[in-house]
Formats: structure tokens, sequence, C-alpha cells
């Protein structure tokens, strides 16, 4: 039973019960549903014919042409003529999405001293990029340097608008109402609404472990379905998702996994209690572990760093049994993060995990010359004005 002065207490900001009209449930609805599959259909395939559409979508021929015409007329797809091919029977026409239909403006709000941001076509190439210092700014300062750098944004815009997307460290609603954000000092800040009012353009802001998933799912054509990102740079984020959808949780706080305690006689951390998983493998207490420890020992800093994998491993192994994930991805200082601890990382989710689970499974270091948190700030954009995940 639920204690009530619990609740009177606690804020109680809870998701929404999924109750009520089944979604598709009217003739609009159905129509946005079946456009958002056309139009995730082209951005991953490419150029296909109205056939190929039908195929992959399972919507009649009928349909498919109608909203062909309809996404035409918006100027989101255009016909790329007649397919070469050898096969048999009349060459089929080719439809693809136009990248450059829209302009998307992503902002990275997780770096400790700036602020960066991109403006983004709607494959994910970035057209320009800004970036502004965002030094130890809290409150309102830092939001309204966060509207600066926007603002840049926005006026390097080669297109429309279709979206502000921000990724943002802290605890964050489906409607961009950052509620907890300790970095910058903020607490129930309507940033998504703030962003929009300002540029009169929706506006999604996510947290940045979160959209750092959806942004491997949307983008890298390798991803896995479902899968998990790991994202090393404020504490420990965690960003799941699962056949396509991000998980976000009862109060929003899915994937803070950052004060599971992997140690009880541990360091003391930041929030009272000792032996965090952050104290163990969040990047400042793994700097100053080594330089402290292992300033010129390779052997030292390598245990160290296995030590730090297998804490990771060892919180990751219930979760990754559990939901039978395959792909992790770990986002962070790469010289850090590659080589022993990776390993360490992989050989303890084998080593605690079934073989079943574990066979297909793969611990990937994120590509730093891709920026995965201002790709997941787009990713946001795409997935809640396009449908397109
Ligand atoms: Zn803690």
């Amino acid at each position: 039973m639920t204690d009530p002065t619990e609740q009177t207490v606690n804020r109680v900001v809870a998701a929404p019960r999924t109750e009520g009209p089944r979604r598709g449930s009217t003739p609009e609805d159905n129509r946005l549903h079946n456009r958002a599959l056309i139009l995730r259909s082209l951005f991953h395939a490419g150029a296909v014919s109205r056939a190929d559409l039908a195929r992959s979508t399972g919507l009649t021929r009928t349909s498919i042409s109608a909203l062909v015409n309809d996404l035409a007329s918006e100027g989101l797809i255009s016909e790329l003529g007649l397919r070469d091919d050898s096969r048999v029977g009349k060459p089929a026409n080719l439809v693809g999405l136009r990248s450059d239909a829209y302009s998307i403006i992503a902002v990275d709000l997780s770096a400790d001293d700036r602020f960066t941001g991109a403006v983004l076509d709607l494959s994910g190439a970035i057209v320009a990029r800004e970036e502004i210092d965002g030094g130890t700014s809290t409150g309102e300062d830092a939001v309204e340097i966060a509207l600066e750098l926007c603002g840049r944004l926005a006026a390097a815009a080669p297109r429309r608008i279709l979206g502000f997307g921000v990724s943002a460290p802290g605890i964050i609603t489906p409607d961009g109402v950052v509620l907890e954000g300790v970095y910058r000092d903020w607490t129930d800040l309507p940033l998504a609404a703030r962003i929009s009012e300002r540029f009169g353009a929706p506006a999604h802001v996510g947290n940045d472990a979160n959209a750092a998933a959806l942004g491997v799912r949307t983008y890298d054509r390798d991803a896995a379905n479902s899968l998990l990102v790991v994202h090393l740079e404020h504490g420990v984020g965690l960003g799941v998702v699962i056949d396509g959808v991000l998980v976000r949780g009862e109060r929003f706080s899915a994937g803070e996994i950052g004060h599971v305690t992997v140690d009880e006689l541990g360091d003391r951390c930041g929030c009272g209690r000792r032996g965090c998983l952050e104290t163990v493998i969040g990047t400042q207490h793994l700097t100053s572990r080594l330089a402290g420890e292992a300033p010129h020992d390779v052997g030292r800093r390598d245990e160290i760093l296995e030590d730090a994998g297998r804490a990771l491993g060892q919180v990751l192994a219930p979760v990754v049994s559990t939901l039978n994930l395959n792909d992790v991805i770990v986002t962070g200082p790469a010289d850090l993060l590659t080589g022993p601890f990776e390993y360490s990382v992989l050989r303890t989710l084998r080593a605690r995990t079934f073989p079943s689970i574990h066979e297909g499974l793969r611990v990937r270091i994120a590509d730093t010359s891709r920026p995965l948190i201002l790709l997941g700030a787009a990713a946001l954009v795409l997935s809640a004005e396009l449908g397109i995940t």
C-alpha cells in the first residue's frame, strides 16, 4: 500500500497511463500513423517504388498513392525517375525522402563548459555548427545563453525549420520540462516552451542519454532495434530503446543507474551514500583515481579501468538479461573507454548472463567523430514531428 504522506511529500509527476482512445482510432490518427510509416520506410530504405512501400508498410496501393501525393505536395518526398534494372515488366517509378525539405536545429547542453549546436538536414548531415561558452552559468543566465545559441543556429538554417531538439542532463518530461537539471540549477524549467515561444517553431527537449539512444537507433544503420546507450559525462546516464521506442519510465527517470550501489564500503558519493556506480565509473572520479594511483604505471592504470568496466558490467547484466539486449553502446572520453574498460564490460556481461542472452551481445564505444548527443537532439525532432525513428 502506498503511504499517502509520501505522495504529498514527493513531487508526483507520473507518466500518463495508456488508457483512453486507441491510437489510430480516428481517420486522422490513421492518416498520421500511415504517413509516419511511409516516411520511416523512406528514411531507412532510400529510393523505393510505390509497390516496395506497399510491401514494407502493409498499406494498400491506393493508400500509398494518396499519401505519397500528399507528402510530395508538402515537399517532403520527390519523384526520382524510373528504376534502372533488368527486372521484367514495366520499370517502376521511384520516390525518396527529400533530405533538404527542412532544417533541424540540434543543441547539446551536456558539456561542462560550453553549449554546442548544429543545423542538420533530414538525413542527419550537419550543414552548420555553432558553439557558445556556457561557463559555469546557472538558472536564467544559462537559459539565455542556450536561447542565444538557438537564435544563431536558426539564423544559419538554410531551409524552413522542422523543429528545435535539445539534449540536456537531468530528469525531463516528454513535453520538455526540465524537472531537475542539477548542473545548471534548473528546476521545473519549461525549456521546450521557452524555445518554442521565442522562435515560433516546435521544440523538443530530452535527457542526453535518452536522446543519444534515440540517435543511435535513428542514424546508425548497424544499430539493433533494442539497445542501451551508457553516457559518461555528468555522472552516469543510460538511455534505453526497446523495439524502436524510447523507454522513459514512470517518473521520466528510466536509466538513472549512477546511484546504484556497487560497493557499500566504497568512496563517498555526491548523493551522500557510499560506493555508487558513479564513484567507480564517473569520468571525474575515474580520471582523478588514475592521476592519483597510476600516473605512470600502465599495469595499474589497466587494472583501475578493468575494475570500472566490471562494475558497469555487473550493473548492466540484469538489465541485459531482463530485456535480452544485444547492443550496448558506451559514449564518453574515448581514451578512458577504449581497451581495458570496454573488454571488461563485455567479459563481465558474458560471465554473468546465460549463453542464449549473450551470444550475439556486443559492447561498442561510440565513434567520437560522430556527435552522438547532437544527433540524438535531432532524432527527438524527427521522431516527434515526422514519426521517424
Ligand atoms: Zn550516489
